[in-house]
């Protein structure tokens, strides 16, 4: 076994790679890709870069180069879910593209033929998350988790998101991951630690709370990586 962990900054992989003790660097697609092995788990870290392209793209090369056989995002998002405050944890059980638009031709938004409007997270991580929680006595929340190449920042997109998808919360990567795995036949998993509300003080916001909501998200995640190597 082989696991893939990915964010999409390099704050959101920093957390990890201090607690990897030794790891190899190799630079692949135009991208550094970090090996190692914890507590008997081999792993490979990176950071994709911001947005689908990018994450789509590490995604594949994590499994498809680097012989990953699960995947686990860690990262931060913003709130929809009005229960959802800054550096609360969501887990992600299904996710949308909000951005896919081809509805003049009758179909609903984040929908193309052959695709779905939502892809769903592998069962047995989502399961395994809760365990990990109630074992550290941490609220998680399930929910959807809406993607797309924008950061929103404005209570009318916000609001549109939440009525066509009824998406709990909302980012930049997870839709994009979910459809390479799914794809590629590869169980993963998204977790976010929320840095805004994706209001108007959600660029503020943001910048005030990434490296905390990132740590957060970060640190549940080796917990995972733990309970997967035994
Ligand atoms: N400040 C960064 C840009 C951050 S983009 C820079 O200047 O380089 C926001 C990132 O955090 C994305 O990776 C996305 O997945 C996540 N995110 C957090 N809040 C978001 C929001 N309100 N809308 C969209 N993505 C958000």
């Amino acid at each position: 076994m082989k696991i893939a962990i990915m964010g999409a900054m390099p704050e959101e992989i920093a957390p990890i790679l201090q607690q990897l003790k030794d790891y190899t660097t190799t630079s692949y697609a135009d991208n550094s890709y970090y090996e190692a092995s914890y507590h008997g788990v081999d792993l490979v870290v990176a950071y994709s870069k911001i947005g689908k392209v990018f994450s789509a793209l590490t995604a594949a090369t994590m499994i498809e180069h680097f012989g990953a056989t699960k995947l686990l995002f860690s990262g931060v998002a913003g709130a929809i879910n009005s229960s959802l405050k800054i550096g609360d944890l969501i887990v992600a059980t299904k996710l949308a593209q909000h951005d896919l638009d081809i509805t003049t031709f009758g179909h609903p938004y984040g929908y193309v033929p052959e695709g779905s409007v939502y892809i769903e997270a592998d069962q047995a991580l989502v399961e395994l998350s809760k365990r990990v929680a109630a074992g550290i006595g941490v609220n998680i929340k399930e929910g959807t988790i809406a993607t797309g190449d924008q950061f929103i920042a404005n209570e009318t997109k916000k609001k549109w998101i939440q009525d066509v998808f009824a998406a709990d919360a909302l980012e930049m990567e997870g839709g994009s991951v979910a459809v390479v795995c799914k794809a590629l036949n590869i169980p993963f998993f998204i977790l976010r630690s929320i840095s805004d509300a994706a209001d108007m003080d959600a660029g503020f916001n943001f910048d005030e709370f990434l490296q905390s909501s990132a740590h957060v998200s970060a640190e549940f995640i080796m917990k995972m990586v733990d309970k997967l190597g035994n």
